[in-house]
C-alpha cells in the first residue's frame, strides 16, 4: 500500500470507532478461546503485549490502548492485517471489508425498507456505501475473510457479501442491537439474523396460517364497518400483521413451555385482538355495539377497554391468555401487566419461561409517556423483574393527529427509550408478514434466553384516522392520499402466495368467505380457543360478602409473645448498627411486657402473624425495608459485611413467604405494578408504601383509573394496601399531607377503605383484618410519622390481642358523660394534641372521639359511641388540614348524620389554603395551637 493510501485508510479508519469494536470483539473471543478466531487473527493477537496474570478486562484495556496507539501513529505503523486470497496484507482492504460488515450491523437499519407507505425520508448513510470504505464494485470478485459474519462460512467474495449484507440488514427488518455491550447477546443475535439473512424458510402451512390470520384481521374490521358504520372501533387496519404476530408469539411461547400469557394494550386494534386472538365470541361484541349490556357488571366500560381471559391451544399444550383491562391512559397498563405477571411467576416458582408478558404500545405513546421509562428501569430489578417483556409497537406513524417527527419526539425512532436497558429492537415492515413472523420468534427466543425486554417496532399505518368518525385528510393529507391507493395487507400477501404458487386465487377467496360466514354465525373464530382451565386462582371466596362478615381474628397473648421473640431475634453473626440494636433490644423488652408496644413492633407483629398463618406478603416502597422514619427495620443490614437478614422470613418452617423490597424511585409504575400484582393474587398481602404520602400524587392515574374504580368498571377485585405517611408536623407543604381529601372524594359504591389508625394495636389489627377478612378491597391508610415515637401512641400486648380493628374509638379518659358539653371528633395525630391539651387544661366537659375509619363510614359503631352524648348540642370536627382539605368537606354529610338531632356541628382546623401546609415551623406551631384551642374552647 502506498503511504498516501495508507494515510487515507488510517484517516477514515474505524480503528478507534466502529471497527475497533469489531476488533475488540474478535479479541474478546480470542481471549476466551484462541481457536475461535481465524489463524491470521490469532497470529495478530498472539503478537500483542500480554499482561501477566491480569484480568480479562485489564488485558482488554491494554489492547484497546494499543489499537488507539496504532491509529494515532498513522501510516507508518505497520500492522499485519489478516487477509484471504486477493487482498494483500498491506493494502488494508480486508480491514475495510470488516468495517463494512460492522457498518451494516450498526447502521443497516437506517436503509432498511421499513415503511409500507414509503413515506419515510431515510438519511443517506455513507458508512453503508462501498466508496466510504475505499472499496468498489471492482473488488466484487475478491474473496475476503468475513470475520464473525455468520452467513456462509469464513470467507466470501465482496459481491456476495455486499448482497448478503443488504439482504440481511436492509430488507424488511431493521435490527438494532449493536448498542448491547454483552458480547454473548450480540453474537447470539448476529448468529440468528445473519445465518438466515433475516429471511428463513417458511413452511407452506405457516404461510397459509399467516394469510388466514390476515384475512381474519381484515375481515373483522370490514364486517364491523358494514354492520355498524361510523361507530368507534379504533380499527387495526394497516397494522393487520398484529394478529398473525400475536398468534404466532403465543404459539411459540406455548411450545417453549409458557403456561400463561398476559397482554396489555391500548384501544387501537383491541376489538380485533379480542375476537381473533382471545376468541371472544363475536356475537357478544356485536351485542355490545348494539348497546346491550349486563347490569351485573356494575358501571361497566367501553368495549375497547375491556379485558378478556381464555385458553389457547399450542403445540406445547394450552396457554392461558389474559388481556388486561385498560383505561384510556395508553401506557399505564404496562406496569399493571408486569405486576400481574410477577404474581403468576411467584405461583410458578419464578420460572420466567412459564409466564410471558406482552405489552403493545403506540408509537407516540412509547416515546411520549414517562411511565414507559419507569418500566424499563424496573425490568431488571430484584423486586420487579419478570424475566423480560416482549414489547410490540403498533407504529402507525401518527399520534392522534400529530405526525410530524419534530412534534412527537426528539429521537430518530420511537423505540429509542428501550436502549436504556440495552434491549434489542427490531423494526419491521408490517406489509411483510413473514419478516414479522421471523422477528417475533427471534424476540421470544431472546427474551426466554436472556430474561430481558425486547422490542418489535411494527411499522404500519392507520387506514381510518384516529377512529372511524375521524377525517384524517384534514391533518395528514399526503399520508392519506397514499393510504387510499395502498392495497390492504391481506391482498398483498395473498398475491405473494399466489405468485409463489402456494395458493390459488380461489383459495384466498374461500378463506374470506369462510371467515365472513363464521362471523355471521356468531361463533368463536379462533381455532386454538379453549375453555379456561389453565388459570389457578379462585376468587370466589372473596366475592359477595359484607364488611361485617365474620372472620377468624383471634390471637392469644402467648402467640404474640412467641412471634415477638421471633421478630426480635437474629443470628449472632449479624452485627447491628447501634441504633438498630437499641430498637431490637426494645422489641425484646416489649415482648417480655417490660415496655409498651410501639408502632414498628406492632406492624412487624402483624406481618409475623400473617406469615405464621401461611399468608404471603409482598411489600414495596422507596424505603420499605428500614422505613422512611427509621421505625420498621424489617430488613437488617449486617454492619460487618453489608448482607441482609429478615427475621420475618424466619418465623417457622413452611410459613408464608414474605418479600420486602426498596423500590425504584418511582410512584406511578411501582403503584401500577402492585395493583397488577394484587389483582392477580388474592392470597398475598400486597402493600405499597409512599415515602411521604403526598408523593402518591405521582401515581394519581393509578388511584383514579384503577384502584378506586377497577371493581366498578371491570369487576376486578383488589386487596392492595397503600401506606401514606400523613400528619402536620411543620415539615412544609410537601411532607405533611397525603391529600386525604382526594381519597375521600373518590369514595363511593364501597370501592375501598380509608383508615387513619392512631395506635399500634390498631395498625396491627387493621393489617390483619385486610387479609383475614374474606374480602379484597383496597385499603388506603394515612400512616403516621411523629406518632411512630409518640409516648402516648403505644399499646399493651392485651390491646393487640383483642384481635379487632376498631373503626371508632370513644373517649378513653374517665369523663362523666353527663358533664360533657362538647364532643370533638377527629382522626389521626391531632387526637394526641387534643388529648394532651385537654389534660393540661384539666377539662372534663369535652369528650374526644376518634374516627379510625373514614370510609366506609362506620355509622353503626359511631351511633353506639354517640349515644353516650345524646344530650350534647355542641359538636366539632377537628382536623389539622386546611378547611378545603382533609375530611371536612368530603365526610361532613356523615358527621351530620352521626350527631344527635338538633345539635350543631362546627369546624376547628386550619383556614382554607391553596397549599397543603405552611413552610415556616413557627407559623405551623401557631396554627396548630390555635386549632387545638379552638376545638377545646366552649364558647
Ligand atoms: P386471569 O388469570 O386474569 O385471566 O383471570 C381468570 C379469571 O379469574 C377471570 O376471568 C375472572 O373470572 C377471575 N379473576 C381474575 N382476576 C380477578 C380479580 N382481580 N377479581 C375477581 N375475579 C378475578
Amino acid at each position: 500500500m502506498q503511504e498516501s493510501e495508507m494515510k487515507a485508510w488510517w484517516d477514515s479508519s474505524h480503528m478507534a470507532g466502529a471497527n475497533a469494536a469489531y476488533v475488540e470483539e474478535l479479541y474478546e473471543a480470542y481471549l476466551e478461546e484462541p481457536q475461535s478466531v481465524s489463524d491470521s487473527w490469532r497470529q495478530v493477537f498472539d503478537s500483542l503485549p500480554k499482561v501477566e496474570g491480569a484480568e480479562l478486562e485489564k488485558n482488554h484495556s491494554v489492547i484497546r490502548d494499543q489499537f488507539k496507539k496504532l491509529a494515532s501513529l498513522g501510516p507508518t505503523a505497520r500492522m499485519t492485517i489478516p487477509s484471504q486470497e486477493g487482498a494483500t496484507s498491506s493494502d488494508g482492504r480486508q480491514v475495510k471489508v470488516l468495517q463494512l460488515i460492522n457498518a451494516y450491523r450498526f447502521r443497516g437499519h437506517q436503509h432498511a425498507n421499513l415503511d409500507p407507505l414509503g413515506l419515510w425520508q431515510q438519511p443517506r448513510v455513507r458508512d453503508l456505501e462501498l466508496a466510504h470504505h475505499n472499496l468498489s464494485e471492482d473488488d466484487f470478485d475478491i474473496r475476503f475473510n468475513t470475520g464473525s459474519y455468520a452467513y456462509n462460512g469464513e470467507s466470501m467474495s465482496l459481491g456476495d457479501l455486499f448482497k448478503s449484507l443488504n439482504r440481511t440488514y436492509c430488507g424488511s427488518i431493521g435490527a438494532e442491537y449493536m448498542h448491547i455491550t454483552d458480547t454473548e447477546q450480540k453474537r447470539w443475535l448476529q448468529q440468528k439474523i445473519e445465518s438466515v439473512q433475516a429471511k428463513p424458510e417458511i413452511s407452506t402451512d405457516k404461510k397459509k396460517q399467516i394469510l388466514k390470520d390476515l384475512v381474519a384481521a381484515d375481515g373483522m374490521e370490514k364486517y364491523l364497518s358494514s354492520k355498524f358504520p361510523g361507530a368507534k372501533r379504533f380499527s387495526l387496519e394497516g397494522g393487520d400483521a398484529l394478529i398473525p404476530m400475536l398468534k404466532g408469539l403465543i404459539s411459540e411461547a406455548g411450545t417453549a413451555g409458557a403456561k400463561e400469557v398476559v397482554v396489555g394494550m391500548a384501544h387501537r386494534g383491541r376489538l380485533n385482538v379480542l375476537v381473533n386472538v382471545l376468541g371472544k365470541n363475536p356475537s357478544v361484541l356485536f351485542d355490545e355495539f348494539a348497546g346491550k349490556h349486563d347490569d351485573s357488571l356494575g358501571s361497566g366500560d367501553v368495549k375497547y377497554h375491556a379485558g378478556y381471559s381464555s385458553d389457547f391451544a399450542t403445540p406445547g399444550g394450552n396457554v392461558h391468555l389474559a388481556l388486561a383491562f385498560n383505561p384510556s391512559h395508553l401506557e399505564i397498563v404496562n406496569p399493571v401487566v408486569m405486576g400481574s405477571v410477577r404474581a403468576r411467576l411467584v405461583r410458578r416458582n419464578n420460572d420466567s419461561s412459564k409466564v410471558l408478558p406482552i405489552t403493545i404500545h403506540g408509537d407516540s405513546a412509547i416515546a411520549g409517556q414517562g411511565v414507559v421509562q419507569e418500566t424499563f428501569n424496573m425490568s431488571q430489578t430484584r423486586g420487579f423483574a419478570v424475566g423480560g417483556t416482549v414489547r410490540i409497537v403498533i407504529n402507525n406513524q401518527v399520534g392522534f393527529t400529530t405526525s410530524k417527527l419534530e412534534d412527537t419526539r426528539s429521537t430518530q425512532y420511537c423505540t429509542d427509550i428501550a436502549k436504556m436497558v440495552q434491549a434489542p429492537i427490531f423494526h419491521v415492515n408490517s406489509d411483510d408478514p413473514e419478516a414479522v413472523a421471523f422477528v417475533t420468534k427471534l424476540a421470544l427466543e431472546y427474551r426466554n434466553k436472556f430474561k430481558k425486554d425486547v422490542v418489535i417496532d411494527l411499522v404500519c399505518y392507520r387506514r381510518h384516522g384516529h377512529n372511524e368518525a375521524d377525517e384524517p385528510n384534514a391533518t395528514q393529507p399526503l399520508m392519506y392520499q397514499k393510504i387510499k391507493k395502498h392495497p390492504v395487507p391481506r391482498v398483498l400477501y395473498a398475491d405473494q402466495l399466489i405468485a409463489e404458487g402456494v395458493i390459488e386465487q380461489r383459495d384466498a377467496d374461500k378463506m374470506l368467505d369462510d371467515y365472513r360466514a363464521a362471523l355471521d354465525h356468531g361463533a368463536c373464530v379462533v381455532d386454538e380457543w379453549r375453555p379456561m382451565t389453565e388459570h389457578s386462582v379462585d376468587w370466589s371466596p372473596f366475592i359477595g360478602h359484607d364488611w361485617d362478615v365474620e372472620y377468624d381474628h383471634d390471637i392469644s397473648i402467648e402467640k404474640l409473645k412467641e412471634l415477638g421473640e421471633k421478630i426480635s431475634s437474629y443470628p449472632e453473626e449479624v452485627k447491628l448498627h447501634s441504633r438498630v440494636n437499641k430498637l431490637y433490644q426494645d422489641r425484646k423488652a416489649m415482648t417480655a411486657g417490660e415496655k409498651r408496644i410501639d408502632w414498628g413492633m406492632a406492624e412487624n407483629l402483624a406481618y409475623a402473624d400473617l406469615v405464621d398463618r401461611g399468608t404471603s406478603i409482598r411489600f414495596t416502597g422507596q424505603d420499605s425495608g428500614r422505613g422512611t422514619f427509621f421505625h420498621r427495620h424489617a430488613v437488617l443490614h449486617n454492619q460487618s459485611d453489608g448482607s441482609t437478614y429478615m427475621p420475618l422470613q424466619n418465623i417457622r418452617d413452611g410459613q408464608g413467604a414474605i418479600e420486602i423490597y426498596d423500590s425504584v424511585l418511582s410512584e406511578e409504575a411501582v403503584m401500577a405494578f402492585e395493583y397488577g400484582f394484587a389483582t392477580a393474587e388474592p392470597s398475598c398481602l400486597t402493600i405499597w408504601e409512599a415515602q411521604f404520602g403526598d408523593f402518591a400524587n405521582g401515581a394519581q392515574v393509578v388511584f383514579d383509573q384503577f384502584l378506586s374504580s377497577g371493581e366498578a368498571k371491570w369487576g376486578r377485585l383488589c386487596g392492595l394496601t397503600v401506606l401514606l405517611p400523613h400528619g402536620y408536623e411543620g415539615q412544609g407543604p410537601e411532607h405533611s399531607s397525603a391529600r386525604l381529601e382526594r381519597f375521600l372524594q373518590l369514595c363511593a359504591d364501597h370501592n375501598w377503605q380509608v383508615c387513619v389508625p392512631s395506635t399500634p394495636a390498631q395498625v396491627f389489627n387493621m393489617l390483619r383484618r385486610q387479609m383475614l377478612r374474606p374480602m379484597r378491597k383496597p385499603l388506603i391508610v394515612m400512616s403516621p410519622k411523629s406518632l411512630l415515637r409518640h409516648a402516648q401512641a403505644t399499646s399493651t400486648i392485651e390491646e393487640l390481642a383483642t384481635g379487632v380493628f376498631h373503626n371508632v374509638i370513644g373517649e378513653i379518659d374517665e369523663l362523666e358523660p353527663s358533664e360533657v358539653k362538647r364532643v370533638v371528633m377527629c382522626s389521626g395525630k391531632v387526637y394526641y394534641d387534643l388529648l394532651d391539651q385537654r389534660r393540661k387544661n384539666e377539662q372534663t366537659d369535652v369528650a374526644i372521639i376518634r374516627l379510625e375509619q373514614l370510609y366506609p363510614f362506620p355509622s353503626e359503631e359511631c351511633a353506639k359511641v354517640v349515644a353516650n352524648y345524646s344530650h350534647v348540642k355542641d359538636w366539632v370536627w377537628c382536623q389539622e388540614e386546611p378547611q378545603n382539605q382533609g375530611a371536612w368537606y368530603n365526610s361532613q354529610h356523615h358527621f351530620w348524620a352521626t350527631i344527635p338531632e338538633g345539635a350543631k356541628l362546627s369546624y376547628a382546623g386550619r383556614e382554607a389554603s391553596a397549599s397543603p401546609a405552611v413552610g415556616y415551623v413557627s407559623v405551623h406551631n401557631q396554627q396548630q395551637k390555635a386549632l387545638v384551642e379552638d376545638a377545646l374552647t366552649i364558647k
